[in-house]
């Protein structure tokens, strides 16, 4: 849907390069036919660089190719209606809302409308969960084998399309080129993996004997097994919509429950794209929906509504107010996080250096597990400074189809947060090792040093590229401030004496402590959790499974106690 002649030379960053902006702020335009946009290709190309006849032809050919597979066209034809607005899935169809109202999603690089997708209405989410609840009861029925060839077929054909979902996570989060395509890619990864520990999770069940607890003869023999609960309803992140949706989708329909996902916003259409994938696996009709809307409008009707037996949430504090309102349904709940790096005298400063900038600024520091504060023993603080910054200096600045390190932050009322927090620093005498620097939602890295407790960043998340050095006396005190902080998602100790490792890991009240290394969510298989308001249950495709089905135990009961062999 994008422009071709942008599609063969990528333009140089829109924000430095106003002659280019027009091209790149334009919403999709009409689809226009092939043969017009190879013209435009072809001029393009020659316009940049003097080709031979041969590789013209090869260039308008990947055009070609490149054409098939771009966002909202090829096998994707369908999801898009003849306005561009994308639609949602329901019943086994992509379908348009009665409401005839659309919610437009905002590039986050031009600032200007990209994509519009369906204003889903509350009818719409009871047909919905009707045809959910009668899908999984035909689905819990399903041998686990088959679900799990259909989830590995899923997994193939997001793996195929991983460029026109990619070009969609481009368009709607700022995200990198290569690092959207990584989110697609591992997001396949994910479901294949979450098929086979299915398999052997789910296939097996426990025999209990009764004559182990006292009092009792061998005259009950309990059979116990997992069983799917109902419906899941899926509410994933701005920052990760496929990985994170996939991540509750697949442990979901493995274990036997029916999907209804509503994806962020900003990522509906890289998600929708997704949800065509399992579509194009052959699930069956009714299992899996897509509601497109915002969540400020129809989340509370999703949340609580009847049909949903689990939800599995990743965000922030929205988290916080869904579990107050949801009642009793298991709950997962990813939330918000101030991952803090703490650094002792002894710790490898280059190797430090390396985590802090990758773990702090990629994605612009919109991750959950983004090193969000950096306490720094007083000692070493001036060479760690030094050598973050030499590196931070490499770090890229534009736009997320050139592949930059920083890209815009996800909305312009984001970056007035990061702003708001930065300028707090400032005012009580925060050091700016780089200048402060902001082009539309385009924040350039900062690294503050001598923050002090006083100071908003110290305890706030950022979700941004600016990263706060406070420096300590004590090992007490690295401690005392991480268990000060209302979240516990994640944190780090960089040092190379393993005792004091695992003794400061042990106080540091936070789902993971990572050692010599930044945080991290992943590899997919790993138990990934918050304490405190980072969350509530573990996710990981183990524990995810496990949370998306209940036991149920048949109790077989003998007239007469019964022994082996006796
Ligand atoms: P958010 O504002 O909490 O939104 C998360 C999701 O909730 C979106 O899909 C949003 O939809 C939806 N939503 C909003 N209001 C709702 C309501 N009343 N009922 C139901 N759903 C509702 O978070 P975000 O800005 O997308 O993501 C950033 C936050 O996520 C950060 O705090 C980050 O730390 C956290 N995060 C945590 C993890 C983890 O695993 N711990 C991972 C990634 C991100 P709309 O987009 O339509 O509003």
């Amino acid at each position: 849907m994008a422009q071709l002649s942008l599609r063969v030379v990528w333009p140089s960053s829109p924000l430095h390069n106003p002659a280019r902006r027009h091209h790149l702020s334009s919403p999709a335009p009409p689809f226009l036919s092939l043969m017009p946009r190879l013209l435009v290709a072809r001029s393009e190309l020659l316009r940049t660089s003097p080709v031979s006849v041969e590789e013209e032809k090869r260039a308008l050919e990947a055009v070609v190719v490149k054409e098939s597979a771009m966002a909202g066209s090829g096998v994707f034809t369908h999801i898009v209606d003849e306005n561009q607005v994308f639609k949602y899935y329901a019943e086994g169809e992509w379908k348009k809302s009665a409401s005839g109202k659309t919610v437009s999603i905002v590039n986050p690089t031009t600032r200007k409308t990209q994509y519009n997708v369906q204003a889903c209405t509350q009818e719409e989410v009871n047909k919905v969960m009707e045809a959910a609840k009668a899908a999984q009861r035909q689905w819990a029925r399903t041998p686990l084998w088959k679900r799990a060839e259909l989830l590995h077929k899923a997994a193939e054909i997001l793996k195929e399309n991983k460029d026109p979902i990619a070009e969609c996570l481009v368009k709607e989060i700022a995200k990198p080129a290569k690092d959207a395509v990584t989110e697609v890619v591992r997001s396949g990864d994910l479901l294949s993996y979450t098929a086979e520990e299915g398999v052997r999770i789910l296939g097996e069940g426990k025999l209990l004997l009764s004559d182990s607890f006292p009092g009792n003869e061998r005259n009950k023999y309990c059979l116990s097994s997992k069983i799917p609960l109902g419906i899941v309803l899926a509410i994933p992140p701005f920052n990760y919509p496929v990985n994170l949706a996939v991540s509750k989708i697949g442990p979901a329909l493995i274990a036997g429950n029916s999907l209804v996902l509503k994806p962020p916003t900003q990522g509906s259409v890289a998600a929708l794209h997704m949800v065509h994938c399992f579509h194009l696996a052959g699930f069956p009709k009714g299992l899996i929906s897509c509601i497109t809307g915002k969540g400020s409008e129809i989340g509370d009707f999703m949340t609580m509504h009847p049909g949903v037996n689990c939800i599995s949430f990743t965000g922030g504090d929205t988290g916080i107010a869904i579990s107050k309102k949801a009642g009793m349904i298991p709950l997962q709940m990813e939330l918000g996080g101030k991952d803090a790096c703490i650094v002792l005298e002894d710790a490898d400063l280059d190797l430090v250096a390396t985590n802090i900038v990758q773990g702090g600024y990629s994605y612009s520091g919109q991750r959950c597990t983004a090193v969000k504060v950096v306490l720094i023993m007083e000692s070493v603080a001036d060479e760690f400074v030094e050598k973050v910054n030499a590196k931070m200096a490499k770090l890229s600045v534009g736009t997320p189809e050139e592949n930059c390190d920083i890209t815009p932050v996800i909305s312009e009322s984001s970056a007035n947060f990061i702003e708001g927090l930065v300028m707090d620093a400032k005012e009580k005498g925060a050091t700016f090792c780089q200048e402060y620097k902001r082009e539309g939602n385009l924040i350039w890295p900062l690294l503050l040093d001598h923050v002090r407790a006083n100071m908003r960043i110290a305890w706030e998340e950022p979700f941004g590229p600016v990263l706060p050095v406070i420096r300590i006396r004590s090992v007490k005190e690295a401690i005392h401030h991480c268990n000060a902080s209302n979240f516990g998602l994640q944190g780090s100790v960089f040092t190379k004496d393993i005792n004091k490792a695992i003794t400061i890991g042990d106080a540091i009240e936070s789902g993971t402590i990572q050692i010599n290394s930044a945080p991290a969510r992943g590899p997919d298989h790993f138990p990934f959790q918050g304490l405190k308001d980072s969350g509530i249950g573990s996710q990981g495709i183990v524990n995810s499974i496990n949370m998306m089905t209940k036991i149920k135990s048949l109790v077989i009961n003998l007239p007469s106690p019964s022994y082996t062999m006796g």
